[in-house]
């Protein structure tokens, strides 16, 4: 029988499966589809792979991007950048460890077997490091969508129970240091935990958490992880939790309590996220044929465009228009569409000095996101007063 790509008790879909067990078995009812943001991950994974493998084996990094990987279709520059950004600090980390002990395990895109702590459960590790002092996990991510924190990350800490498990018995090792990195989004993000505690972490949460799991019972609970559930479309208990936001309508947010607002702000995300995929699910369902009480298809706003280019600049010169009244300046490219043609490196060498930072808006987000609490100018404006 050849094995799943995925475990059932997956180490990335930990997070929700740990706080709603019988989510593991009713995603298995749903298609997992491949998103282009998941091949782009997989894409960079890949390149990563490549390089740090050739870096163990010539201790240089110094060779071409082979073509297969640099034919891809969403293969760029900037992408071969950030992956380098990921492959330098996997070497610093790697001669660390060897300078430490000369007889460190390193391993890349190992997989990990959890199943100790969870039945049937694997994952992989992107870079792997292991010696009698310390263990060191990396994980790469490489999307930009949400910013990822390594601190009390489940799945950083499953592939943590898994090390135990499998070299524990061999290495004297007692801290696991989990990073991720995020090229795109947060930088780096670290954490140590002890071998004890995650060890404890396993025994009381893990376990009984994932038998129940398995066997697709427990409680249904929702929240923030049902954004990344297949089965969010049909859940009673997570359309129940985005709606009951419904219950503040009446409040005017000044007189609501502190408690009420954070309640609010949690809910509040699910539920945009709840309206998209509900409006997405009932057209493409429409698209096929099906109706729905009260509603029906029409055609969206109609927009026109030239059918044959050289066509028509050729029947306007003809006719002696101005090729300034019909032709315009090309645009110079945004800045993300050059720095995937240029690459990281290149834009930055020639343009740095002309690119001005305009700061971000501030943004309310979870206090587990990684990245540093946002400094207002009125707070600044006060100390210096
Ligand atoms: S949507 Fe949320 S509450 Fe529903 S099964 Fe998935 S994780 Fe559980």
């Amino acid at each position: 029988m050849t094995e799943p790509a995925h475990a059932l008790l997956s180490a990335s879909g930990s997070k929700r499966w740990l706080s709603c067990p019988p989510s593991a078995r009713l995603e298995e009812t749903y298609p997992d589809k491949e998103t282009a943001a998941a091949r782009e991950g997989t894409l960079a994974h890949a390149i990563g792979e490549f390089y740090l493998k050739y870096y163990l084996k010539h201790s240089h990094t110094n060779i071409a991007l082979p073509k297969q990987f640099k034919n891809q279709e969403l293969y760029n520059k900037a992408m071969l950048d950030y992956v380098f950004e990921y492959v330098e600090m996997c070497i610093e980390k790697i001669n660390t460890a060897l300078s430490i002990d000369k007889t460190a395990y390193i391993a890349i895109e190992e997989k990990i077997d959890y199943s100790e702590w969870a039945k049937e459960g694997f994952g992989t590790g992107d870079l792997v490091i292991i010696t009698d002092k310390y263990v060191e996990i990396v994980d790469l991510k490489y999307g930009k969508g949400v910013a990822v924190s390594a601190v009390d990350n489940t799945q950083m800490q499953m592939y943590a129970l898994g090390i135990i498990s499998n070299f524990g018995f061999m290495y004297d090792f007692d801290t696991i240091q989990m990073t991720i990195f995020q090229p795109r989004n947060g930088g780096i993000s670290s954490q140590e935990k002890s071998v004890k505690d995650l060890i404890k972490w396993g025994e009381n949460i893990v376990k009984p958490t994932a038998e129940l799991a398995y066997d697709g019972i427990g409680e249904f609970n929702a929240g923030k992880w049902c954004l990344f559930c297949r089965a969010s479309l049909r859940c009673k208990k997570y359309s129940e939790y985005c709606l009951s936001v419904a219950k503040y309508d009446f409040i005017d947010p000044e007189f609501m309590s502190d408690e009420e607002m954070a309640d609010a702000l949690n809910r509040i995300e699910p539920l945009i996220h709840y309206a998209k995929q509900i409006k997405d699910y009932a057209l493409s369902e429409a698209l096929q044929g099906r109706t729905w009480p009260g509603y029906k298809l029409v055609e969206g706003k109609s927009s026109r465009k030239y059918s044959d280019i050289d066509a028509v600049i050729s029947r306007l010169q003809k006719a002696n228009i101005d090729s300034s009244d019909f032709m315009k300046e090309p645009e110079l490219k945004s800045i993300t569409e050059l720095t995937k043609v240029l690459g990281k490196k290149t834009f930055s060498v020639l343009l740095d000095d002309l690119i001005t930072k305009i700061a971000g808006k501030p943004t309310l987000v979870g206090i587990d996101d990684p990245r540093p609490e946002y400094n207002s100018p009125e707070n600044d404006f006060e100390i210096l007063d």
